[in-house]
């Protein structure tokens, strides 16, 4: 017998069997809170999938992308064609990056972006002699998106079942550079690059441990691999400087970014090459680089990331994320102590509440369970590869929500979590 479905939309990320008639829908967004349709307040722990960083409701980024719309809403980018404002955006983008004489690839978000470095990777190789460099390196935990590519590197295993055969990709310690170097000595000629995420986000919202990425970035120099940074969440100020490879002082060779780009008000994604990774593509006689997307460059979605940046920089909000990191830090240190909570961690606007392995291996729905107590507590978060539950608030959110956020989390995790243990 067919099921019936009590709707036409299918969630991602979703068991459907479970979310039918279960829909939790959210109508109204202002600052750090949101409404949902029933009129319910919520503070948004999360900032939506952690793109919001502006805070929701901003006028100026929905009246710039409206007055791009209304004079040419989009006009393709192949070959030789733009409009002014995926320039001016690009020029600023690079210019915000460490990779100042960089160029930007765009698309419609992180999992394009994810793929555009991969095949640059791969073009650049063969561009420069090498077609056999085609393996990308990436770390168990990460999450690199889900298009094909992205599948193929995701680190969280369970992203990668019941697909079949992905891409060529292979997986290092998350935390080991003596890993990737013993993988790098004996297979370097196939490597095209190695990937990774500042902090790991979806993979629980985990930090380097101290000189992981400079090593890293070492390792990679000395066997001719390109660093990729997957800045996606980490990009565009969440960890204190404008990229998270800032912060840990490593200048990689691409940086891929979405999400705060524009705040999430229209899907923007792409990739920063740097100077030597463009460089053969910018050769005169080099051939066309066969890839892109209909909507690389759409005009109003750029217009909407430059006036996300106008606010980023007019509200001096990446300094702001820098000031509340040790104020988030201080308030959720003492949930560390709550029964089922074996860790907390922070970087920049991240925290990850680590749930018990003991508790989560016996029940595996918990983090979910988690999150949905704490939303009965007036706070948005999200479950973590099933052992964690996550805050990425805005950048905008006051000390005050901050504490509310930190609050509703505490009295979820003990209804749902510290509950099991008592
Ligand atoms: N890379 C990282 C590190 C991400 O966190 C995400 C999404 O959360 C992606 C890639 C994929 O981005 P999108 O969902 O915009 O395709």
């Amino acid at each position: 017998m067919t099921q019936q479905s009590d709707t036409r939309y299918w969630h991602p990320f979703s068991a459907m069997g479970r979310v039918n008639g279960n829909e939790f829908v959210v109508a109204r967004g202002e600052g750090s809170r949101v409404w949902d349709v029933d009129g319910r307040e919520y503070l948004d722990a999360t900032a939506g999938l952690w793109f919001c960083s502006v805070g929701h409701g901003r006028r100026e980024i929905a009246d710039a992308a409206a007055a791009q719309m209304t004079r040419l809403a989009a006009h393709h980018t192949f070959g030789d064609e733009a409009n002014p404002v995926v320039l001016e955006l690009c020029e600023r983008i690079v210019a915000l990056s460490p990779l100042t004489d960089g160029a930007v690839f765009l698309g419609s978000g992180g999992s394009e972006g994810v793929d555009s470095a991969g095949k640059i990777a791969r073009r650049y190789w063969s561009l420069r002699g090498r077609p056999e460099k085609t393996m990308i390196v990436s770390r168990d935990l990460a999450y690199h998106g889900m298009n094909a590519y992205g599948t193929s590197l995701a680190g969280i295993a369970a992203n990668r079942e019941g697909f079949g055969p992905m891409m060529e990709s292979t997986q290092v310690a998350w935390h080991d550079p003596a890993a990737l170097e013993a993988l790098l000595a004996e297979h370097a000629d196939h490597v095209a690059a190695f990937i990774g995420e500042p902090v790991i986000g979806a993979g629980g919202v985990v930090p380097p441990p101290e000189g992981y990425w400079p090593e890293i970035a070492r390792i990679c120099k000395a066997h001719d691999v390109l660093l990729i940074q997957d800045e996606v969440i980490c990009g565009f100020g969440r960890l204190g400087e404008w990229f998270g490879c800032q912060r840990y002082g490593v200048e990689p060779d691409m940086i891929v970014f979405a999400k705060g780009v524009t705040s999430g008000y229209l899907p923007l994604g792409g990739v920063i090459a740097s100077a030597r990774v463009r460089e053969p593509f910018w050769a005169e006689d080099a051939p066309v680089f066969r890839h892109g997307y209909t909507y690389s460059g759409h005009a109003a979605v750029c217009a909407a990331g430059l006036a996300n940046l106008d606010i980023m920089e007019r509200e001096d909000l990446v300094a702001r994320v820098r000031a509340l990191e040790p104020v988030l830090a201080e308030l959720v240190a003492p949930l560390a102590e709550l029964p089922g909570v074996s860790d907390v961690r922070v970087a920049g606007l991240l925290a990850g509440f680590e749930l018990d392995p003991a508790l989560t291996a016996q029940r595996p729905g918990l983090a979910d369970e988690a999150m949905l107590a704490i939303r009965k507590h007036g706070v948005i978060t999200r479950g973590l590869r099933g052992a964690a539950v996550q805050m990425s608030p805005p950048f905008t959110t006051t000390e005050d929500e901050l504490a509310g956020m930190v609050e509703g989390m505490g009295a979820g995790l003990r209804e749902a979590v510290g509950a099991l243990v008592a």
